[in-house]
This record gives C-alpha cells, structure tokens and sequence, in this order.
C-alpha cells in the first residue's frame, strides 16, 4: 500500500520532540512491512538539508487568500532513512531555521498543507492512505474532500494521528480567506467554539483517528484543551496505538554517542563507564543515585514544578542523591533551575538547551529517568530510559501509565505516582535512593529485565496497517 505521511516535523530532518522521532521511524518500519511509505514535510534550513543531495520532482502554485506562491517539492536522493523524502519549499514562509515559533506559523503551515495537496493532486495515481499529524496537517482531510481545487483526491482515505492535543492550530475567522474556496454550507466541519480549528476540523474529517497510546485516548474525553465533547462524539472512530521506538538509533549496544557501549550482559559496567563521564562533565558523584529530566521545559511535562522538587528531595533525603536537567522552554523555569545548580553545587546540574547527544549519554548514564508529566500523549523518554537499563520515575498518565509497571507490583521495574506535585515527586525520589543503596540486587535485576522488554516498531507499524486496511 502506498502511505503517504504529512508532518511538520521528521527526525533526523527537523526535530522538535516525539512527533519528529514517530515520523523517523514509522515509515521505515512500514516499508519492512512490504509497504510504500513516504514522507512530505516543510524544507526547513536544516543542516539535514544543506548534508544531503536533492532532486527536484515538481515546481507548482497557489494561492494563500489573494496571494499567489510559488513552490518546490525536492527529493533526498538516496533514499538514506528507509523512505523516500519529498520537502515542501515555499519561499519566505518555510525556509526558516526553526520548526515553530514564528508570528505567520498560521500562514506557513495553511501554505504548506495547500501546497502538498495541490501537488497530491496532479497525480495521475492515488495514494491508498494519506496519513496526517497533529494539527499542522490537520486541515488536509478537509481540503481533499471540499475543497474544488483537489477533487482528484476526494474519496482517498485520511487518517490523523494525533501525537499531542493541547495544541491545535487554531485560528480566528478572518484567517478563512486563506483556504483554496471550498463548500461553504461544509463550514462546520472547520468550527470549533467560533474559532477554525484545525487538529478539531481532523478529528471530524479524517476516516480514522488514532492517539499514541491507549489510555490518553480515554483521558482526551475527560481533558483535551476544550475538544472532550468531541472526543466523546467521534469515539467510534478512535483508537489508541502505542508508540514504539527506533531500536536502530536507540540501541546501547551501538550508540555512537556512548564512551561506553553496552548491553544486557554488561549493564553494569556499561553503565557505570557512561555515569563517570557524565559525572564528571557536570560535576557530581558518581557513587549517588542520579535523577535525570530530559524534556521541553513546559507546563505539560509539569516542569514548574522541578526546582522545588528537586531542591526538597535534595533537602529531604540529606542530599543522597544528584539531579541533572536537560531541556529548555519556559525562561522562568529556565532561569529557577540555573540558579539553584549554584545553590546546590554538587547535587545539581542543568543543561539548559537542546543536545541530542547529551541526551543519549543521559539515558545511559543515569540510575532514574523522571518525568511527572501533566499529560503524556505517549512520552518516549522512558522507553528509551527502558532500553538503556535508566528506571523511569513516573506521574501515572497517558502512556507512561501504559508502559511502566512500579517496582512493587509484579514484574515491576519503576516508580510510579500519583500527583503532580512537589510531595509525590520528592517521595518517589526517596524510594528511588532506597532501591539504589539498600535493594542493589533487586535493582540490577530490574535493569536486565526492563532492557529486555519489547518496544519496538516491529508491532506498532502492524497496527497502524490493519487500521488503514479497515478503510478500505
Ligand atoms: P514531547 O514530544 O511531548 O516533547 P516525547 O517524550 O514524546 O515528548 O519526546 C521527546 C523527545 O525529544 C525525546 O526524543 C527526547 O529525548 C527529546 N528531547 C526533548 N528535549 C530535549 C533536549 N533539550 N535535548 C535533547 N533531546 C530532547
């Protein structure tokens, strides 16, 4: 079957969090399967872009409103991460050294979606799935069905994953005239609360949705930022498919990134060889149990709440622990946790930023991965923690309540808790400092055992298959 995915982001291309490493990995594993995955995505300034060679498959254009834009759609020659690339350039809008964050992102991605389905239009061919994320590509399931310009493309199956619902694109009325004319009376299916909405406007149009794991597709009728009646209305439609991860670039036994390669025969060792390095870089003990955050320092991934946990677990457990934090996003967070690594010299680090390879370094070096999201869609964090032998500490959410079992129940190998709160966080630090100093034996167990567990692509990709062979 011929796939087509429709994203802003795709590792390693342009990455801002686990929407890019899904579209990385997916399609690869899907063309395993005996399929034609693709993928279409914004020609961001990326140095993927300026490494690799391109060939130039299609020029068209159209319009935005009463503009008139010219685009490319180029094609990464080799075909090098398993799946043909096709990158969308719109001059001006998308050639841009981020992915998001600008004033018209609005304008760039209503461009971009015109764009790929102006192009998916002069096929003489139709693909047999167009598979959009999240909502910059959520507009697509409506465009090929009301809009005239794409008619070619009507009664193609749409399918939209969606990989976080708190953002959803909207934009107000005024914005309407940016869309190619479409069946007016079809205005509803746009609507959502008086507002264009475009991740609503996909849940309503795409033949199926799907979210990337099962329990934040119930948590999504009780809280998706304002779309829960939706959510309940279209529940028949919806399924929820867990991510897996790419055990080709997340593998201990081959990471580049490693001082130490390792795997389940050695993980200790291997383990503690990556630690000393980390250690020393940031400046703590090695013989502690160190606590790592790797994330988008926002609301969602409850990272407010990190200075003051991570100083109360210092305090409270008479500092027989070291924390180190990866990330960047809010400025006041960023700022909090700059200053209590002073206050804290020792015991605390930060790395405020984005590093892919620190990252990898930290999922191998660290004794416990934490993560008391507000809301995890999926979180593949502590999936790769699992695989690199790094017990996830864990708020009980979305999929990090699918994928983690605490350590006291049956076949448990993490921690999990309750509240998103200064007192759960600091509480399950002391049990992690008591499993790392009194329960040693237990603890290495637990570290072959979670390194063991599958979840890799291999079941996901099979999934999302027998999902668009329901269309048919
Ligand atoms: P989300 O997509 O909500 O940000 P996920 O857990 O699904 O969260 O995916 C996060 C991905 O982004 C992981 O691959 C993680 O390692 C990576 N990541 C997040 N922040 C950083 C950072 N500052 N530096 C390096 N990698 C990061």
């Amino acid at each position: 079957m011929e796939i087509i995915h429709i994203s802003a982001e795709c590792y390693p291309v342009a990455k801002a969090g686990g929407l890019g490493d899904v579209v990385g990995a997916l399609p690869k594993y899907q063309n395993k399967l005996g399929h034609f995955a693709k993928v279409i995505m914004p020609m961001y300034l990326t140095k993927f872009l300026l490494d690799n060679k391109w060939e130039l498959v299609h020029e068209g254009g159209q319009y935005i409103g009463s503009k008139w834009f010219h685009y490319s759609i180029i094609k990464e020659k080799t075909n090098k991460l398993g799946f043909d690339l096709f990158l969308v350039d719109i001059n001006g809008l998308l050639d841009r050294e981020k992915v998001y964050g600008y004033d018209d992102d609005t304008e760039r991605f209503t461009a971009f979606q015109i764009a790929v389905c102006d192009w998916l239009g002069k096929w003489q061919h139709r693909p047999g799935v167009i598979h959009v994320h999240d909502h910059h590509a959520g507009m697509i399931p409506f465009m090929i069905k009301y809009c005239h310009a794409f008619y070619h493309l009507s009664e193609t199956p749409t399918v939209l994953t969606i990989h976080n619902a708190e953002y959803q694109g909207q934009m107000s009325w005024d914005k309407n005239y940016y869309l190619p004319s479409y069946d007016s009376w079809k205005w509803g299916l746009l609507d959502w609360k008086g507002m264009n909405n475009p991740l609503a406007s996909a849940v309503k149009c795409a033949w199926k949705v799907n979210t990337v794991s099962q329990s934040y597709m119930e948590e999504l009728k009780q809280s998706a930022n304002g779309l829960e009646d939706l959510f309940e209305y279209e529940k028949g439609k919806c399924i929820g498919i867990l991510n897996g991860i790419d055990t080709e670039v997340w593998n201990p036994e081959t990471d580049e990134y490693l001082v130490k390669k390792y795997s389940i025969e050695n993980v200790e060792k291997g383990k503690r060889k990556n630690k000393k390095e980390l250690c020393k870089q940031f400046d703590l003990d090695i013989e502690k149990p160190l606590i790592v955050f790797i994330g988008r320092l926002v609301k969602e991934k409850a990272a407010d709440l990190l200075p003051d946990a991570i100083s109360s677990s210092v305090y409270q457990h008479h500092g027989n622990c070291s924390f180190l934090v990866l990330g960047s996003g809010d400025p006041v967070v960023e700022a909090q946790l700059e200053s209590l690594k002073h206050q804290l010299n020792g015991y605390v680090n930060t790395y405020i930023g984005y590093s892919e390879a620190l990252s990898h370094v930290m999922y191998a070096g660290a004794d416990f991965l934490l993560m008391p999201s507000r809301v995890e869609p999926c979180g593949l964090n502590q999936l790769y923690a699992l695989r690199y032998g790094t017990s996830p500490i864990v708020r009980n959410t979305g999929g990090l309540r699918d994928t983690v079992i605490d350590y006291g129940d049956w076949e448990g190998f993490g921690i999990r808790f309750d509240q998103a709160s200064v007192w759960d966080i600091s509480y399950s630090a002391g049990r992690a400092i008591d499993l790392y100093y009194n329960k040693k034996e237990q603890f290495n167990t637990m570290r072959s055992y979670m390194m063991g567990i599958d979840h890799s692509w291999e079941t996901s990709a099979k999934k999302y298959i027998e999902m668009y062979e329901s269309l048919r």
